[in-house]
């Protein structure tokens, strides 16, 4: 097997790169609109209720129209995947890590034409698409090649006259619930990572882009996954989502997205249902309200950059996105000043157009980031930005908050949107205070050149994913496993060695010889 690095990101810089991505842009707008169907055991089903899917940047173009399931589509569904179940478990790993490969090379190939998609429908800005895509890959190569490592089972040890061994076993079906802001990535590693480990999956994508799942559905056909394995059922998430955690058949349920939801999953799944024979598993990975941690003696140009770029790259709609910056006050003016000129720089408008940050998402999330804008006028200054236009559709400026108090709201709860909190602090104890001051601990930054302090934020900054003189953003399947602590959820690390555990259970085996 080749050893595997990650899928290189695009240099948009270089002509030739630029040209192609136009023409996939051309290709797939030339494609908008269309119908997709359920698929619930090969079998395509369209439905009379649809979601549509629009584009969040130009609200009048429609992406594609969605057919919607209900209880009993969902309830078909289930059926589906617990009889394929029987037969997918008994694929060789092998064979299963196979498909994820030729998947992967299936999405290399077109790898322009899905971060396009991506434009279209979530508004990411082409580098920001282009990382979507790569992760994606990522994923699956790497997901494909832990479960061949895994698939040589444990090594036990043995009384002589026995034989001993610890082995994975697939566990049943699995729903998988992803969010919008990593439509491909996300979607793509929480289903083949359930498939892979050999479980058949009930997949209700995220109502806000369910196209790009539909055209990664038809990526696993081609792949030659098999009839039933992936079962696709886009509906509403209280809806479907309430009625296959509640089902006593569900054997897990791999969730990304918001605290109230994922807690609201954990709670339902929690209970036995009348003829459940199992404890259900969740894996729930949720918000943030990370931080980057500006120490007196540290690079400031650095700084400010790594501050600027995590806050409000693809519009700070990233559970990582740094939404506060914590400044000590020798360097707190100097780095504010800097942050708003780099800002200043960034280029906002169509993400097709080639701008650095396009819209959010929907009218939702404009009139909830819209209205921590109005909160910050409040609590602090905004220094940069704070204008917003729904005219075409959801943009908001990048926006910088200044002075605010550690105990603040823009502080304290997560926006989900292009707006970053500072706050000054008179040292470094403070700063480690502060950045550990709320319900969240997913990623965090320390920008310092002070050894002793980089020690402590290694031992004390909570977080479950901490850097040292870079942004908060970024993390590489495979190179930093990804998953946070406390409300940020089960720290499953997603592109980590223990991930794909998360979908097996373990059985050992002792023979007397
Ligand atoms: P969300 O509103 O919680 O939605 C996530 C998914 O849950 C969607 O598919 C949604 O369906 C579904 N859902 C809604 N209600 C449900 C219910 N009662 N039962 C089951 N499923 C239900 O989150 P989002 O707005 O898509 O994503 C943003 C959030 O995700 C942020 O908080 C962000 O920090 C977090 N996030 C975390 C990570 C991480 O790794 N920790 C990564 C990415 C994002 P509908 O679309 O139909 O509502
Ligand atoms: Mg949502």
């Amino acid at each position: 097997m080749v050893p595997y690095k990650h899928e290189a990101l695009t240099d948009f810089s270089k002509e030739e790169n630029k040209k192609a991505f136009q023409e996939a842009l051309k290709k797939v707008e030339a494609e908008l609109g269309k119908k997709y169907d359920l698929i619930i055991g090969g079998e395509h089903i369209s439905t009379n209720e649809k979601i549509t899917s629009i584009n969040p940047g130009k609200k009048d173009q429609v992406i594609g129209v969605v057919s919607k399931a209900n209880k009993e589509l969902a309830e078909k569904a289930m059926q589906t995947a617990l009889e394929t179940f029987e037969s997918w478990r008994k694929w060789p790993a092998r064979l299963r890590a196979d498909i994820l490969f030729r998947a992967a090379a299936i999405v290399r190939r077109r790898k322009h034409e899905f971060s396009a998609w991506l434009v279209y429908e979530a508004g990411k800005p082409w580098a920001e698409a282009d990382g979507d895509v790569a992760e994606a890959i990522d994923f699956m190569e790497y997901y494909g090649r832990q479960m061949l490592r895994i698939d040589k089972g444990v090594e036990c040890l043995a009384e002589e006259g026995e034989h001993n061994e610890m082995y994975y076993k697939p566990m049943g079906v699995g729903v998988v619930i992803p969010p919008w802001n990593f439509p491909l990535a996300i979607m793509c590693g929480m289903t083949v990572s359930a498939v892979v480990t050999g479980n058949t999956v009930l997949l209700k994508p995220a109502s806000n882009t369910p196209v790009i799942a539909a055209k990664f559905m038809e990526v696993l056909e081609e792949a030659g996954l098999p009839a039933g394995v992936v079962n696709f059922i886009p509906g509403s998430g209280s809806e479907v989502g309430d009625y296959l955690v509640d089902h006593p058949k569900t054997r897990f349920v791999s969730f990304t997205g918001s605290r109230d939801v994922g807690t609201r999953i954990y709670e339902r799944a929690a209970k036995v249902q009348d003829g459940q024979v199992w404890l259900k598993r969740v894996v729930a990975e949720m918000g943030g309200k990370d931080t980057i941690v500006v120490d007196k003696d540290a690079d400031l140009e650095l700084a400010a950059e790594s501050i600027v770029y995590a806050a409000f790259g693809y519009a700070g709609q990233k559970c990582s996105a740094c939404s506060r910056a914590v400044i000590h006050e020798d360097v707190y003016d100097e780095v504010l000043k800097r942050s708003a000129e780099i800002a200043e720089g960034l280029t906002v408008g169509d993400p097709k157009d080639g701008n650095y940050m396009g819209p959010v998402i929907d009218k939702a999330a404009f009139d909830k980031i819209s209205s921590y804008i109005d909160i910050a006028k409040q609590e602090g200054k905004i220094v940069f930005g704070g204008e917003v236009d729904e005219s075409k559709g959801f943009y908001i400026q990048p926006t910088i908050v200044a002075d605010l108090s550690p105990e603040a709201r823009l502080m304290k709860e997560e926006i989900f949107g292009p707006v970053v909190a500072f706050c000054k602090v008179k040292d470094f104890d403070e700063a480690l205070e502060v950045a550990n001051n709320t319900d969240y601990a997913l990623t965090g930054s320390v920008i310092t050149k002070n050894r002793e302090h980089i020690a402590r934020a290694h031992r004390d900054f909570h977080v479950g994913n901490l850097y040292i003189n870079r942004g908060c953003t970024g993390s590489v399947v495979g190179y930093q496993p990804f998953g946070g602590f406390k409300m940020s959820g089960t720290d499953a690390k997603a592109g980590g060695p223990a991930y794909l555990q998360n979908f097996l259970e373990a059985k050992t085996y002792t023979e007397r010889l």
